[in-house]
């Protein structure tokens, strides 16, 4: 995996931006972790091996924002 979860009409796709996945601190290549803990979607946290969680990807983040102007609850 080598870049960013990417949400389209034909699934999930990786895009090759790497700016998530550098770490702010030391510029190190970071892992992506997947979590869907809180219940409300999908995060990818960005793990540098040595400083932590350094980013979090909602991947949905764009369609959740579709579904509520939909509503009406923007
Ligand atoms: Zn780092």
């Amino acid at each position: 995996m080598t870049g960013r979860l990417r949400i389209g009409p034909d699934g999930a796709s990786w895009d090759p931006d790497e700016g998530y996945r550098t770490c702010s601190v030391c510029g190190g290549d970071c892992e992506p972790e997947p979590t869907g803990a809180d219940g409300l979607g999908v995060r990818i946290l960005w793990v540098c091996p040595d400083h932590g969680v350094h980013s979090v990807v909602d991947p949905f983040e764009k369609l959740r924002e579709a579904d509520r102007r939909e509503r009406g609850e923007a």
